[in-house]
Protein backbone atom coordinates (compact mmCIF):
# COMPACT_ATOMS: atom_id res chain seq x y z
CA UNK A 1 0.00 0.00 0.00
CA UNK A 2 1.48 3.44 -0.93
CA UNK A 3 1.21 5.49 1.88
CA UNK A 4 -0.80 9.33 0.71
CA UNK A 5 1.12 11.72 -1.02
CA UNK A 6 2.01 14.76 1.17
CA UNK A 7 0.20 17.55 -0.46
CA UNK A 8 2.59 19.83 -0.91
CA UNK A 9 6.03 17.76 -1.44
CA UNK A 10 8.89 19.00 0.16
CA UNK A 11 11.69 17.11 -1.42
CA UNK A 12 11.30 15.00 -4.26
CA UNK A 13 14.20 12.35 -4.09
CA UNK A 14 15.48 10.24 -7.46
CA UNK A 15 15.83 6.46 -6.94
CA UNK A 16 17.22 4.98 -10.45
CA UNK A 17 17.09 1.84 -11.41
CA UNK A 18 20.76 0.69 -10.35
CA UNK A 19 20.62 2.95 -7.14
CA UNK A 20 18.67 0.04 -4.95
CA UNK A 21 20.28 0.58 -2.00
CA UNK A 22 18.11 1.28 1.46
CA UNK A 23 21.19 2.52 3.51
CA UNK A 24 21.50 5.31 0.37
CA UNK A 25 22.92 8.46 1.52
CA UNK A 26 19.75 10.06 -0.93
CA UNK A 27 17.18 8.30 2.27
CA UNK A 28 18.99 9.03 4.89
CA UNK A 29 16.87 11.56 6.93
CA UNK A 30 13.34 11.18 4.52
CA UNK A 31 9.90 12.32 6.31
CA UNK A 32 7.78 10.49 4.73
CA UNK A 33 5.15 13.21 5.39
CA UNK A 34 7.04 15.52 3.40
CA UNK A 35 9.24 14.00 1.25
CA UNK A 36 8.09 11.52 -1.69
CA UNK A 37 10.97 8.77 -3.70
CA UNK A 38 10.50 8.93 -7.53
CA UNK A 39 11.04 6.47 -9.86
CA UNK A 40 10.28 5.58 -13.26
CA UNK A 41 10.65 2.24 -15.90
CA UNK A 42 10.97 4.27 -19.29
CA UNK A 43 11.29 2.55 -22.42
CA UNK A 44 13.75 4.68 -23.44
CA UNK A 45 16.70 3.64 -21.09
CA UNK A 46 16.33 0.14 -22.80
CA UNK A 47 16.26 1.76 -26.54
CA UNK A 48 19.23 4.09 -26.70
CA UNK A 49 21.50 0.99 -26.63
CA UNK A 50 19.78 -2.41 -27.93
CA UNK A 51 19.38 -3.55 -24.62
CA UNK A 52 18.84 -7.43 -24.15
CA UNK A 53 15.61 -8.55 -22.75
CA UNK A 54 17.47 -10.31 -19.42
CA UNK A 55 19.16 -6.90 -18.79
CA UNK A 56 16.23 -4.72 -18.94
CA UNK A 57 14.22 -7.86 -16.86
CA UNK A 58 16.58 -8.05 -14.18
CA UNK A 59 16.46 -4.01 -14.16
CA UNK A 60 12.91 -3.28 -13.91
CA UNK A 61 12.67 -6.59 -11.65
CA UNK A 62 15.00 -5.21 -9.31
CA UNK A 63 13.05 -2.31 -9.17
CA UNK A 64 10.04 -2.77 -8.61
CA UNK A 65 10.88 -5.49 -5.49
CA UNK A 66 12.88 -2.57 -4.22
CA UNK A 67 9.37 -0.34 -4.61
CA UNK A 68 7.32 -3.42 -2.08
CA UNK A 69 10.49 -2.83 0.36
CA UNK A 70 10.16 1.18 -0.07
CA UNK A 71 6.48 0.70 0.83
CA UNK A 72 7.16 -1.21 3.27
CA UNK A 73 8.99 0.87 5.35
CA UNK A 74 6.25 3.67 4.98
CA UNK A 75 7.66 5.42 2.34
CA UNK A 76 5.38 7.24 0.30
CA UNK A 77 6.58 6.33 -3.40
CA UNK A 78 5.78 7.99 -7.10
CA UNK A 79 6.13 5.49 -9.37
CA UNK A 80 5.70 5.00 -13.29
CA UNK A 81 5.31 1.22 -14.96
CA UNK A 82 6.40 0.83 -18.36
CA UNK A 83 3.45 0.67 -20.36
CA UNK A 84 1.08 2.91 -18.30
CA UNK A 85 -1.18 5.88 -19.29
CA UNK A 86 1.09 8.41 -17.69
CA UNK A 87 4.49 6.70 -19.59
CA UNK A 88 6.16 9.41 -21.46
CA UNK A 89 8.64 6.81 -22.63
CA UNK A 90 11.86 8.82 -21.46
CA UNK A 91 13.40 9.61 -18.33
CA UNK A 92 13.26 13.49 -18.99
CA UNK A 93 9.82 13.80 -20.17
CA UNK A 94 8.91 11.30 -17.16
CA UNK A 95 10.50 13.85 -14.65
CA UNK A 96 9.59 16.90 -16.44
CA UNK A 97 5.59 15.87 -16.15
CA UNK A 98 6.33 14.94 -12.58
CA UNK A 99 7.82 18.33 -11.37
CA UNK A 100 4.82 20.14 -13.60
CA UNK A 101 2.03 18.17 -11.46
CA UNK A 102 3.30 18.32 -7.99
CA UNK A 103 6.16 21.01 -8.00
CA UNK A 104 8.12 19.97 -5.31
CA UNK A 105 10.25 22.25 -3.24
CA UNK A 106 13.30 20.72 -4.04
CA UNK A 107 15.05 17.20 -5.68
CA UNK A 108 17.26 15.51 -4.55
CA UNK A 109 19.42 12.55 -6.32
CA UNK A 110 22.49 10.73 -6.51
CA UNK A 111 24.83 10.91 -9.24
CA UNK A 112 24.09 8.19 -11.86
CA UNK A 113 26.08 5.75 -13.20
CA UNK A 114 25.98 7.96 -16.59
CA UNK A 115 27.52 10.87 -17.89
CA UNK A 116 24.46 11.09 -19.99
CA UNK A 117 22.04 11.05 -17.13
CA UNK A 118 23.37 13.41 -14.74
CA UNK A 119 23.03 15.72 -17.96
CA UNK A 120 19.79 14.83 -18.36
CA UNK A 121 18.82 15.12 -15.08
CA UNK A 122 20.22 18.51 -13.82
CA UNK A 123 18.73 19.97 -17.43
CA UNK A 124 15.33 19.04 -16.19
CA UNK A 125 15.96 20.71 -13.15
CA UNK A 126 16.94 24.17 -14.53
CA UNK A 127 14.43 23.92 -17.18
CA UNK A 128 11.65 23.67 -14.29
CA UNK A 129 13.60 26.12 -11.95
CA UNK A 130 13.58 24.02 -9.04
CA UNK A 131 16.78 23.48 -6.94
CA UNK A 132 18.49 20.38 -6.34
CA UNK A 133 20.95 18.38 -4.59
CA UNK A 134 23.72 16.16 -6.09
CA UNK A 135 24.83 13.55 -3.90
CA UNK A 136 28.17 11.43 -4.69
CA UNK A 137 27.54 8.12 -3.94
CA UNK A 138 29.00 6.47 -0.79
CA UNK A 139 28.22 3.15 -1.66
CA UNK A 140 32.25 2.87 -3.72
CA UNK A 141 35.57 3.16 -1.16
CA UNK A 142 36.89 5.90 -3.40
CA UNK A 143 35.57 9.17 -3.71
CA UNK A 144 36.17 11.27 -7.17
CA UNK A 145 38.60 13.38 -5.08
CA UNK A 146 40.59 10.44 -4.40
CA UNK A 147 41.03 9.29 -7.63
CA UNK A 148 41.65 12.69 -8.53
CA UNK A 149 44.68 13.09 -6.21
CA UNK A 150 45.78 9.70 -6.93
CA UNK A 151 46.09 10.79 -10.57
CA UNK A 152 47.29 14.17 -9.90
CA UNK A 153 51.31 14.73 -11.37
CA UNK A 154 51.36 10.95 -12.09
CA UNK A 155 52.15 10.72 -15.92
CA UNK A 156 50.44 6.94 -16.15
CA UNK A 157 47.50 5.78 -14.12
CA UNK A 158 48.10 2.17 -13.29
CA UNK A 159 45.75 0.22 -11.23
CA UNK A 160 47.78 -2.21 -8.83
CA UNK A 161 49.06 1.55 -7.41
CA UNK A 162 45.92 2.85 -7.07
CA UNK A 163 44.58 -0.61 -5.51
CA UNK A 164 47.72 -0.73 -2.90
CA UNK A 165 46.94 2.77 -1.96
CA UNK A 166 42.75 1.87 -1.36
CA UNK A 167 43.66 -1.67 0.60
CA UNK A 168 46.31 0.56 3.08
CA UNK A 169 43.50 2.88 3.47
CA UNK A 170 41.01 0.39 4.25
CA UNK A 171 43.65 -2.64 6.21
CA UNK A 172 42.02 -4.96 3.80
CA UNK A 173 44.64 -7.97 3.83
CA UNK A 174 47.11 -5.73 5.87
CA UNK A 175 49.16 -7.24 9.11
CA UNK A 176 51.78 -4.85 10.04
CA UNK A 177 51.35 -1.93 7.59
CA UNK A 178 52.54 -5.21 5.04
CA UNK A 179 50.12 -7.45 2.60
CA UNK A 180 49.44 -10.73 3.91
CA UNK A 181 51.29 -13.58 2.66
CA UNK A 182 53.76 -11.22 1.32
CA UNK A 183 53.14 -10.12 -1.37
CA UNK A 184 50.11 -7.45 -2.94
CA UNK A 185 49.08 -9.12 -5.96
CA UNK A 186 48.90 -13.13 -6.42
CA UNK A 187 48.40 -12.48 -9.67
CA UNK A 188 50.82 -14.80 -11.33
CA UNK A 189 49.12 -17.80 -9.31
CA UNK A 190 46.28 -17.16 -10.63
CA UNK A 191 46.33 -17.89 -14.39
CA UNK A 192 46.22 -21.43 -14.94
CA UNK A 193 43.97 -23.34 -17.76
CA UNK A 194 41.91 -26.43 -16.74
CA UNK A 195 44.15 -28.52 -18.77
CA UNK A 196 42.86 -31.50 -20.88
CA UNK A 197 40.89 -33.27 -18.09
CA UNK A 198 38.76 -30.15 -18.06
CA UNK A 199 37.06 -28.27 -15.01
CA UNK A 200 36.45 -30.47 -12.10
CA UNK A 201 33.24 -30.52 -10.15
CA UNK A 202 31.88 -27.10 -11.07
CA UNK A 203 29.44 -25.91 -8.51
CA UNK A 204 26.10 -25.79 -8.91
CA UNK A 205 24.24 -22.51 -9.04
CA UNK A 206 21.15 -21.93 -6.50
CA UNK A 207 17.80 -21.07 -8.44
CA UNK A 208 16.46 -17.65 -8.04
CA UNK A 209 12.85 -18.86 -9.47
CA UNK A 210 10.96 -15.76 -10.90
CA UNK A 211 8.34 -14.81 -8.30
CA UNK A 212 4.89 -13.11 -9.45
CA UNK A 213 6.44 -9.66 -9.50
CA UNK A 214 9.53 -11.10 -11.99
CA UNK A 215 6.88 -13.28 -13.78
CA UNK A 216 5.03 -10.25 -14.40
CA UNK A 217 8.10 -8.18 -15.57
CA UNK A 218 8.93 -11.19 -18.24
CA UNK A 219 5.50 -11.05 -19.77
CA UNK A 220 5.87 -6.85 -20.55
CA UNK A 221 9.81 -6.88 -21.46
CA UNK A 222 8.71 -10.24 -23.78
CA UNK A 223 6.21 -8.00 -25.45
CA UNK A 224 7.47 -4.70 -25.34
CA UNK A 225 10.70 -5.54 -26.24
CA UNK A 226 10.45 -8.94 -28.49
CA UNK A 227 12.62 -8.39 -31.09
CA UNK A 228 15.31 -7.08 -28.64
CA UNK A 229 18.31 -9.56 -28.08
CA UNK A 230 18.74 -12.16 -25.16
CA UNK A 231 16.33 -15.00 -24.05
CA UNK A 232 13.90 -15.13 -20.88
CA UNK A 233 13.66 -18.90 -20.37
CA UNK A 234 16.55 -18.90 -17.77
CA UNK A 235 16.45 -15.73 -16.29
CA UNK A 236 17.98 -16.48 -12.71
CA UNK A 237 19.27 -13.00 -10.98
CA UNK A 238 19.25 -11.95 -7.76
CA UNK A 239 16.09 -9.34 -7.88
CA UNK A 240 16.48 -8.25 -4.06
CA UNK A 241 19.00 -7.77 -1.73
CA UNK A 242 18.06 -11.03 0.05
CA UNK A 243 18.86 -12.71 -2.84
CA UNK A 244 21.87 -11.00 -3.74
CA UNK A 245 23.16 -11.78 -0.10
CA UNK A 246 22.26 -15.71 -0.58
CA UNK A 247 24.14 -15.52 -3.89
CA UNK A 248 27.32 -13.64 -2.01
CA UNK A 249 27.28 -16.74 0.46
CA UNK A 250 26.96 -19.63 -1.78
CA UNK A 251 30.10 -17.60 -3.48
CA UNK A 252 32.13 -17.31 -0.72
CA UNK A 253 31.31 -20.96 0.59
CA UNK A 254 31.40 -22.94 -2.98
CA UNK A 255 33.53 -20.98 -4.94
CA UNK A 256 35.85 -19.14 -3.61
CA UNK A 257 37.95 -21.67 -2.42
CA UNK A 258 38.85 -22.12 -6.11
CA UNK A 259 37.91 -18.90 -7.48
CA UNK A 260 41.81 -18.03 -8.19
CA UNK A 261 44.09 -20.92 -9.63
CA UNK A 262 41.44 -20.54 -12.90
CA UNK A 263 40.46 -17.17 -12.72
CA UNK A 264 40.97 -16.60 -16.39
CA UNK A 265 39.94 -20.55 -18.02
CA UNK A 266 37.22 -21.09 -20.28
CA UNK A 267 35.45 -24.11 -20.78
CA UNK A 268 32.59 -24.71 -23.58
CA UNK A 269 28.92 -24.56 -22.00
CA UNK A 270 30.63 -23.88 -18.60
CA UNK A 271 29.39 -20.14 -18.05
CA UNK A 272 29.94 -19.82 -14.76
CA UNK A 273 32.90 -21.97 -13.42
CA UNK A 274 33.71 -20.34 -10.31
CA UNK A 275 33.26 -16.84 -10.98
CA UNK A 276 30.59 -14.84 -8.32
CA UNK A 277 28.32 -13.88 -10.71
CA UNK A 278 27.77 -10.95 -8.16
CA UNK A 279 28.67 -7.61 -10.55
CA UNK A 280 24.63 -7.31 -11.07
CA UNK A 281 24.07 -7.09 -7.47
CA UNK A 282 26.85 -4.72 -6.57
CA UNK A 283 26.12 -2.61 -9.53
CA UNK A 284 22.35 -2.26 -8.99
CA UNK A 285 23.23 -1.71 -5.10
CA UNK A 286 21.67 -4.82 -4.10
CA UNK A 287 25.32 -5.81 -2.50
CA UNK A 288 27.93 -3.21 -0.71
CA UNK A 289 31.35 -4.04 -1.88
CA UNK A 290 32.68 -3.28 1.97
CA UNK A 291 30.14 -6.24 3.16
CA UNK A 292 31.48 -8.23 0.02
CA UNK A 293 35.07 -7.73 1.06
CA UNK A 294 34.89 -7.92 4.19
CA UNK A 295 32.94 -11.95 3.56
CA UNK A 296 36.34 -12.95 1.44
CA UNK A 297 38.68 -11.55 3.56
CA UNK A 298 36.84 -13.42 6.71
CA UNK A 299 36.87 -16.60 4.96
CA UNK A 300 40.70 -16.21 4.48
CA UNK A 301 41.13 -15.67 8.50
CA UNK A 302 38.77 -18.60 8.70
CA UNK A 303 40.81 -20.84 6.55
CA UNK A 304 38.25 -21.74 4.53
CA UNK A 305 39.73 -20.11 1.29
CA UNK A 306 43.23 -19.24 -0.11
CA UNK A 307 45.47 -15.76 -0.17
CA UNK A 308 45.74 -16.29 -3.97
CA UNK A 309 41.87 -16.30 -4.24
CA UNK A 310 41.12 -14.07 -2.20
CA UNK A 311 43.47 -11.44 -2.78
CA UNK A 312 43.09 -12.00 -6.72
CA UNK A 313 38.76 -11.90 -5.55
CA UNK A 314 39.46 -8.58 -3.64
CA UNK A 315 41.47 -6.99 -6.21
CA UNK A 316 38.71 -6.92 -8.48
CA UNK A 317 36.70 -5.34 -6.63
CA UNK A 318 38.67 -3.00 -4.55
CA UNK A 319 41.34 -2.34 -7.13
CA UNK A 320 39.47 -2.72 -10.65
CA UNK A 321 36.24 -1.82 -10.03
CA UNK A 322 37.10 1.50 -8.27
CA UNK A 323 39.99 2.24 -10.83
CA UNK A 324 37.61 2.13 -13.87
CA UNK A 325 35.05 4.20 -11.92
CA UNK A 326 37.90 7.05 -11.41
CA UNK A 327 38.85 6.33 -14.79
CA UNK A 328 35.17 7.08 -16.24
CA UNK A 329 34.12 10.39 -13.71
CA UNK A 330 37.96 11.77 -14.48
CA UNK A 331 37.62 11.40 -18.23
CA UNK A 332 33.89 12.00 -19.27
CA UNK A 333 32.27 13.02 -21.42
CA UNK A 334 35.19 13.45 -23.96
CA UNK A 335 36.41 10.00 -23.36
CA UNK A 336 33.33 8.65 -24.96
CA UNK A 337 34.56 10.16 -27.98
CA UNK A 338 37.91 8.67 -27.87
CA UNK A 339 39.52 6.59 -30.57
CA UNK A 340 42.94 6.19 -30.44
CA UNK A 341 43.53 3.37 -32.53
CA UNK A 342 41.12 5.02 -35.67
CA UNK A 343 38.67 1.41 -35.88
CA UNK A 344 36.21 2.00 -38.63
CA UNK A 345 34.57 -1.38 -39.16
CA UNK A 346 30.59 -2.02 -38.87
CA UNK A 347 30.22 -4.45 -35.56
CA UNK A 348 29.53 -8.22 -37.49
CA UNK A 349 25.66 -9.17 -37.29
CA UNK A 350 27.13 -12.55 -35.78
CA UNK A 351 27.71 -10.21 -32.19
CA UNK A 352 24.24 -10.93 -31.57
CA UNK A 353 23.19 -14.05 -33.05
CA UNK A 354 26.42 -15.69 -32.39
CA UNK A 355 26.42 -17.70 -35.77
CA UNK A 356 30.03 -17.82 -36.86
CA UNK A 357 31.94 -20.59 -37.34
CA UNK A 358 34.53 -19.87 -34.93
CA UNK A 359 33.88 -21.71 -32.34
CA UNK A 360 34.96 -19.74 -29.25
CA UNK A 361 33.01 -16.17 -30.13
CA UNK A 362 30.10 -18.74 -30.95
CA UNK A 363 30.09 -20.19 -27.11
CA UNK A 364 30.72 -16.53 -25.72
CA UNK A 365 27.88 -14.46 -27.69
CA UNK A 366 25.61 -17.51 -27.35
CA UNK A 367 26.15 -17.70 -23.47
CA UNK A 368 25.55 -14.56 -23.14
CA UNK A 369 22.13 -14.05 -25.08
CA UNK A 370 21.05 -16.87 -22.87
CA UNK A 371 22.17 -15.81 -19.66
CA UNK A 372 23.20 -11.84 -20.36
CA UNK A 373 26.68 -13.05 -18.55
CA UNK A 374 30.34 -13.61 -19.55
CA UNK A 375 33.01 -13.56 -17.31
CA UNK A 376 36.45 -11.22 -17.69
CA UNK A 377 38.43 -13.50 -19.88
CA UNK A 378 35.38 -13.98 -22.29
CA UNK A 379 34.53 -10.66 -22.38
CA UNK A 380 38.33 -9.53 -22.68
CA UNK A 381 40.52 -12.51 -24.57
CA UNK A 382 37.36 -13.77 -27.35
CA UNK A 383 34.59 -10.88 -27.96
CA UNK A 384 36.90 -8.20 -26.73
CA UNK A 385 40.29 -9.05 -28.62
CA UNK A 386 38.33 -10.12 -31.64
CA UNK A 387 36.87 -6.58 -31.86
CA UNK A 388 39.93 -5.06 -31.26
CA UNK A 389 41.80 -6.79 -34.19
CA UNK A 390 39.48 -7.25 -36.47
CA UNK A 391 39.20 -2.94 -35.84
CA UNK A 392 35.76 -2.33 -35.08
CA UNK A 393 34.82 1.13 -34.20
CA UNK A 394 34.78 1.71 -30.31
CA UNK A 395 31.46 3.27 -30.38
CA UNK A 396 29.80 0.01 -32.14
CA UNK A 397 31.26 -2.04 -29.15
CA UNK A 398 30.66 -0.20 -26.57
CA UNK A 399 27.18 0.06 -27.40
CA UNK A 400 26.79 -4.03 -27.40
CA UNK A 401 28.84 -4.66 -24.63
CA UNK A 402 26.19 -2.00 -22.55
CA UNK A 403 23.41 -4.00 -23.97
CA UNK A 404 24.00 -7.96 -23.57
CA UNK A 405 25.78 -8.51 -20.40
CA UNK A 406 22.89 -8.09 -16.94
CA UNK A 407 25.92 -6.15 -15.36
CA UNK A 408 26.42 -3.29 -17.65
CA UNK A 409 25.85 -0.03 -16.51
CA UNK A 410 27.90 2.82 -18.14
CA UNK A 411 30.41 4.02 -15.51
CA UNK A 412 32.34 0.32 -15.64
CA UNK A 413 31.29 -1.22 -18.93
CA UNK A 414 32.79 2.23 -20.98
CA UNK A 415 36.24 2.14 -19.74
CA UNK A 416 36.47 -1.84 -19.36
CA UNK A 417 35.58 -1.82 -23.10
CA UNK A 418 36.96 1.37 -24.57
CA UNK A 419 39.89 1.26 -22.56
CA UNK A 420 41.00 -1.95 -21.40
CA UNK A 421 39.46 -4.08 -24.03
CA UNK A 422 39.79 -2.02 -26.83
CA UNK A 423 43.15 0.42 -26.50
CA UNK A 424 40.85 3.40 -27.77
CA UNK A 425 41.79 5.77 -24.83
CA UNK A 426 45.16 5.12 -26.37
CA UNK A 427 47.02 3.42 -23.06
CA UNK A 428 44.65 5.60 -19.81
CA UNK A 429 43.45 2.03 -18.30
CA UNK A 430 45.96 -0.33 -20.21
CA UNK A 431 49.14 -0.17 -20.26
CA UNK A 432 49.39 -1.72 -23.79
CA UNK A 433 46.97 -3.38 -26.29
CA UNK A 434 46.09 -6.69 -25.07
CA UNK A 435 46.19 -8.79 -28.44
CA UNK A 436 47.40 -12.37 -28.67
CA UNK A 437 47.38 -15.24 -31.20
CA UNK A 438 43.89 -17.91 -31.15
CA UNK A 439 46.73 -19.82 -29.50
CA UNK A 440 46.10 -17.77 -26.08
CA UNK A 441 42.59 -19.03 -26.56
CA UNK A 442 43.98 -22.82 -27.07
CA UNK A 443 45.84 -22.46 -23.83
CA UNK A 444 43.13 -21.57 -21.88
CA UNK A 445 40.63 -23.51 -22.85
CA UNK A 446 39.05 -26.35 -25.15
CA UNK A 447 37.41 -24.34 -27.80
CA UNK A 448 39.51 -25.06 -30.46
CA UNK A 449 39.33 -29.01 -29.90
CA UNK A 450 35.83 -28.33 -31.80
CA UNK A 451 36.73 -25.90 -34.48
CA UNK A 452 37.29 -26.08 -38.13
CA UNK A 453 40.44 -23.53 -37.98
CA UNK A 454 44.01 -24.03 -36.56
CA UNK A 455 45.38 -22.04 -34.02
CA UNK A 456 48.73 -22.12 -35.05
CA UNK A 457 47.97 -20.92 -38.62
CA UNK A 458 47.92 -17.64 -40.22
CA UNK A 459 47.07 -17.95 -43.70
CA UNK A 460 45.25 -20.82 -46.20
CA UNK A 461 41.65 -22.47 -45.69
CA UNK A 462 42.42 -23.24 -41.99
CA UNK A 463 43.71 -20.57 -40.65
CA UNK A 464 42.22 -18.96 -37.10
CA UNK A 465 41.21 -15.85 -37.93
CA UNK A 466 42.16 -14.61 -34.40
CA UNK A 467 46.28 -15.47 -35.15
CA UNK A 468 45.40 -13.65 -38.87
CA UNK A 469 44.35 -10.91 -37.50
CA UNK A 470 47.09 -10.32 -34.83
CA UNK A 471 49.79 -10.25 -36.88
CA UNK A 472 47.73 -7.92 -39.64
CA UNK A 473 46.63 -5.69 -36.18
CA UNK A 474 50.61 -5.46 -35.55
CA UNK A 475 51.53 -4.52 -39.13
CA UNK A 476 48.82 -1.59 -38.96
CA UNK A 477 49.70 -0.41 -35.81
CA UNK A 478 53.15 -0.99 -36.23
CA UNK A 479 54.37 2.46 -36.14
CA UNK A 480 52.39 3.66 -33.28
CA UNK A 481 53.20 0.92 -30.69
CA UNK A 482 57.06 0.72 -31.67
CA UNK A 483 56.44 3.49 -28.84
CA UNK A 484 55.42 1.21 -26.20
CA UNK A 485 58.57 -1.16 -24.50
CA UNK A 486 55.93 -3.57 -23.60
CA UNK A 487 55.05 -4.28 -27.63
CA UNK A 488 58.76 -5.02 -28.55
CA UNK A 489 58.87 -8.40 -28.23
CA UNK A 490 55.79 -8.48 -30.30
CA UNK A 491 57.00 -6.45 -32.91
CA UNK A 492 60.13 -8.47 -33.03
CA UNK A 493 58.63 -11.46 -33.76
CA UNK A 494 56.80 -9.69 -36.59
CA UNK A 495 59.72 -8.85 -38.20
CA UNK A 496 61.00 -12.56 -37.91
CA UNK A 497 57.96 -13.17 -40.59
CA UNK A 498 59.04 -12.57 -44.53
CA UNK A 499 57.36 -10.10 -46.58
CA UNK A 500 55.69 -12.69 -48.84
CA UNK A 501 53.97 -14.06 -45.40
CA UNK A 502 53.20 -11.15 -44.23
CA UNK A 503 51.74 -9.96 -47.91
CA UNK A 504 49.66 -13.37 -47.27
CA UNK A 505 48.33 -12.50 -43.53
CA UNK A 506 47.16 -9.08 -45.37
CA UNK A 507 45.46 -10.38 -47.74
CA UNK A 508 43.47 -13.11 -45.64
CA UNK A 509 42.63 -10.75 -42.93
CA UNK A 510 41.62 -7.99 -45.91
CA UNK A 511 38.82 -11.52 -47.11
CA UNK A 512 37.98 -11.85 -43.78
CA UNK A 513 37.07 -8.25 -42.86
CA UNK A 514 35.09 -8.85 -46.65
CA UNK A 515 33.54 -11.83 -46.16
CA UNK A 516 32.49 -10.86 -42.43
CA UNK A 517 33.56 -13.87 -41.51
P1 LIG B 1 34.08 -12.17 -10.81
O1 LIG B 1 35.02 -12.73 -11.81
O2 LIG B 1 33.58 -13.10 -9.80
O3 LIG B 1 34.77 -10.92 -10.14
C1 LIG B 1 34.28 -10.36 -8.91
C2 LIG B 1 33.80 -8.94 -9.05
O4 LIG B 1 34.87 -8.08 -9.34
C3 LIG B 1 32.79 -8.69 -10.16
O5 LIG B 1 31.49 -9.01 -9.73
C4 LIG B 1 32.96 -7.21 -10.44
O6 LIG B 1 32.16 -6.42 -9.60
C5 LIG B 1 34.42 -6.97 -10.11
N1 LIG B 1 35.23 -6.89 -11.32
C6 LIG B 1 35.96 -7.89 -11.88
N2 LIG B 1 36.64 -7.42 -12.93
C7 LIG B 1 36.31 -6.12 -13.06
C8 LIG B 1 36.68 -5.10 -13.97
N3 LIG B 1 37.53 -5.30 -14.97
N4 LIG B 1 36.13 -3.88 -13.81
C9 LIG B 1 35.26 -3.64 -12.81
N5 LIG B 1 34.88 -4.56 -11.91
C10 LIG B 1 35.41 -5.79 -12.04
N6 LIG B 1 31.83 -5.38 -15.28
C11 LIG B 1 30.66 -4.86 -14.88
O7 LIG B 1 30.33 -4.90 -13.68
N7 LIG B 1 29.82 -4.24 -15.78
C12 LIG B 1 30.13 -4.16 -17.10
O8 LIG B 1 29.37 -3.62 -17.86
C13 LIG B 1 31.36 -4.73 -17.53
N8 LIG B 1 31.72 -4.67 -18.85
C14 LIG B 1 32.90 -5.22 -19.24
C15 LIG B 1 33.28 -5.11 -20.59
C16 LIG B 1 34.48 -5.64 -21.02
C17 LIG B 1 34.89 -5.49 -22.45
C18 LIG B 1 35.33 -6.28 -20.09
C19 LIG B 1 36.64 -6.85 -20.54
C20 LIG B 1 34.97 -6.38 -18.77
C21 LIG B 1 33.77 -5.85 -18.30
N9 LIG B 1 33.39 -5.92 -16.95
C22 LIG B 1 32.20 -5.36 -16.56
C23 LIG B 1 34.28 -6.48 -15.93
C24 LIG B 1 34.10 -7.97 -15.64
O9 LIG B 1 34.16 -8.70 -16.84
C25 LIG B 1 32.80 -8.28 -14.91
O10 LIG B 1 32.70 -7.47 -13.76
C26 LIG B 1 32.74 -9.73 -14.44
O11 LIG B 1 32.93 -10.60 -15.53
C27 LIG B 1 31.42 -9.99 -13.75
O12 LIG B 1 31.27 -11.34 -13.42
P2 LIG B 1 31.38 -11.87 -11.93
O13 LIG B 1 30.49 -11.08 -11.05
O14 LIG B 1 31.17 -13.34 -11.97
O15 LIG B 1 32.87 -11.47 -11.60
FE1 LIG C 1 38.67 -19.50 -31.73
FE2 LIG C 1 40.67 -19.79 -33.48
FE3 LIG C 1 40.38 -21.50 -31.48
FE4 LIG C 1 38.64 -21.49 -33.49
S1 LIG C 1 40.82 -21.98 -33.60
S2 LIG C 1 38.17 -21.63 -31.32
S3 LIG C 1 38.54 -19.31 -33.96
S4 LIG C 1 40.84 -19.33 -31.30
Amino acid sequence: MNAALPEKIRTLVIVLGDQLDMESVALRGLDPAKDVIWMAEVAGESTYVWSSKIRTTLFVSAMRHFREALLEKGYPVLYTELGSKENKGELDKQLDASLEKYKPETIKYIEPGEHRLLKTISSVCKKNKIDFELLEDDHFLASHQDFETHAEGRKQLRMEFFYREIRKRYKVLIEDGKPVGGEWNFDSSNRQSFGKQGPELVPQRRSFKPDDITKTVIKIVNESFEDHPGDLENFNWPVTRKEALQALEDFIKDCLPNFGKHQDAMWTAEPFLNHSLISSSLNLKLLNPREVIKAAEKAYRDGKAPIESVEGFIRQILGWREYVRGIYWLYMPEYLDRNALSAQEALPDFYWTGETSMRCMNDCITQTMKYGYAHHIQRLMVTGLFSLMYGINPKEIHAWYLAVYVDAVEWVELPNTLGMSQYGDGGVTASKPYVATGKYIQRMSNYCSGCQYNPAESVGENACPFTTLYWDFLMRHENSLKKNNRMAMQLRNLNRLSEEKKDKIQDQAKRLRCNKI
